[in-house]
């Protein structure tokens, strides 16, 4: 394809998305097709001669549709919301166009210079303690990942790194597999799966802080400590802790206020998860929830899940890059430049230019932009708490505090299975459930751009219409029996 060919294609493919985004909710939010049913709808080699565009582009509605779950419909109330926005796609063609890698400053200046600036302003929209701000001479400042559960085994394998040579400082005999193999982490029972992972990748122990409902599912200090002193008692090194800021089954607020200086003066490193609650700092009235944040080693969330920036783009500050490039650093010939010296970048990852996403979103919605965008998904979960209390055959499961919604019928577990089911099976609107306290719970998470206080009054008819029906079951089959 050539310039000329794709100035035409281009406007073209914009002319796709704007439709597909505009009428996506009369598309079903959940696809209708068996595993794998793609690999029967196309070839089973590459092409040996070229196929046309015209050919490829009649394929979409052919081959992908059919299989895409439409995440960006205002029916899809599943997970956590992925961000979607005009500015944030336009300026990943552009990036896509530039096509740098940015591992370094001489990579392109512009791609390590905006991202390192970028995460300075978001970091001073969510009023980030000065450590975590680099500026043109701070110790900390922010880096983007590609996802939150990379961010929170970046921060694992520093925080392991820095462990080790802390003990190996007092104790220089001590060889280094006895150390790692003594190392503890923790995280809360709520945490996203990702961080035992990490824990796996890394090697090391991590251990499961237990929460209880009448804690709204936050660890408690008390709790961090005791297992703190029993596993020092043991012989253990406890030398990280993964607190969550938003959990992903309830939106639960780990205590940082209280965990922060635990972790502090026993010289752990306190990591904060914020994945999908992060972006709602950002708004004054919910900025209280980051107290504690002036403890942490490091902190992440993902823009790309609720702050108009496209995946993917996971934001990561720490307060000492010297953690971070003590740990990673790689000093290779062709990495060297004339302007090593300055110290101030510290990218980890091959990314593309992840940044110009955040600079077209953060001037084209402001600040202000971006608050209204996260008080009204935050004002349409609250209607959709309304409803659900205003029903007496459901029941709230956990504080609504921001975007989700915890909620199901009283009655068994079973039931609530097969009202999800239900929903799902009808394919017209899409949730996900979780667990809390032995409990199957529906997560009704506030997702779309373009989510409508009616798309809500719909989806709560169809989710009690389902209900009355199952119920209606349930009642058969007790006089039957
Ligand atoms: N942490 C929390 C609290 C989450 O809710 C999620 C995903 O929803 C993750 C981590 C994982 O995020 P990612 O897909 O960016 O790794």
């Amino acid at each position: 394809m050539e310039a000329a060919e794709f100035r035409r294609r281009g406007k073209e493919m914009v002319d796709l998305i704007a439709d597909y985004l505009e009428n996506i909710e009369q598309r079903p939010v959940y696809p209708d097709v068996e595993p794998g049913y793609l690999r029967s709808l196309i070839p089973e080699e590459a092409p040996e001669e070229p196929d046309t565009y015209e050919d490829v582009v009649k394929d979409i509605e052919r081959v992908i549709m059919p299989g895409v779950t439409h995440w960006h419909s205002p029916y899809f109330y599943a997970y956590f919301p992925t961000a979607n926005s005009f500015p944030a796609m336009l300026a990943d063609m552009l990036s896509g166009a530039i096509g740098c890698i940015g591992f370094s400053w001489a990579a392109s200046p512009a791609c390590t210079e905006l991202e390192t600036v970028m995460m300075d302003w978001l970091g001073k929209m969510l009023k980030l303690p000065e450590d975590f701000i680099a500026g043109t001479h701070g110790q900390g400042g922010g880096v983007i990942q590609g996802t939150a559960s990379e961010a929170t085994l970046v921060a694992l394998l520093a925080a392991r790194s820095r462990a080790v040579r802390m003990i190996l400082a007092s104790d220089p005999q001590r060889p280094e597999t006895g150390i790692t193999s003594k190392l503890v982490a923790y995280s809360s029972d709520q945490a996203h799966c990702s961080v035992e992972r990490a824990g796996m990748i890394a090697g090391v122990r991590m251990k499961k802080i237990p929460t209880e409902q009448s804690d709204k599912y936050a660890v408690q200090g008390e709790t961090l400590r005791r297992m703190i002193q029993e596993d020092k008692a043991a012989g253990l090194i406890p030398f990280y802790f993964c607190a969550t800021l938003g959990t992903t089954p309830s939106c639960a607020f780990d205590h940082i206020t209280e965990l922060g200086p635990i972790c502090n003066a026993e010289k752990i490193w306190m990591h904060i998860d914020a994945a999908y609650a992060g972006s709602s700092f950002i708004c004054p009235e919910f900025r209280p929830l980051l107290n504690g944040i002036e403890f942490a080693d490091s902190f992440n969330f993902n823009p790309h899940k609720w702050l108009l920036v496209n995946f993917d783009c996971s934001t990561m500050w720490v307060r000492k890059r010297s953690d971070l490039i003590g740990a990673f650093k790689m000093d290779p010939l062709y990495l060297k430049h004339d302007h090593q010296e300055s110290g101030r970048y510290f990218y980890t990852d091959n990314s593309l230019f992840r940044s110009l996403k955040m600079w077209f979103v953060f001037r084209m919605y402001g600040l202000k932009g971006l608050q209204d965008y996260i008080r009204k998904h935050v004002e349409l979960a609250k209607e959709f708490e309304s409803l659900v209390r205003a029903d007496q055959r459901f029941e709230i499961s956990a504080d609504v505090v921001l975007g989700l919604v915890c909620f199901r019928l009283k009655g068994s577990n079973e039931v609530n299975e097969t009202l999800l089911k239900r929903i799902n099976n009808g394919r017209k609107i899409h949730l996900v459930p979780c667990q809390l306290s032995g409990q199957f719970v529906l997560r009704f998470a506030v997702c779309a751009r373009t989510t409508e206080s009616r798309h809500i009054r719909e989806a709560w008819r169809l989710i009690t219409q389902l209900a009355e029906e199952v119920m209606q079951d349930v009642t058969k089959l007790k006089v039957r029996m």
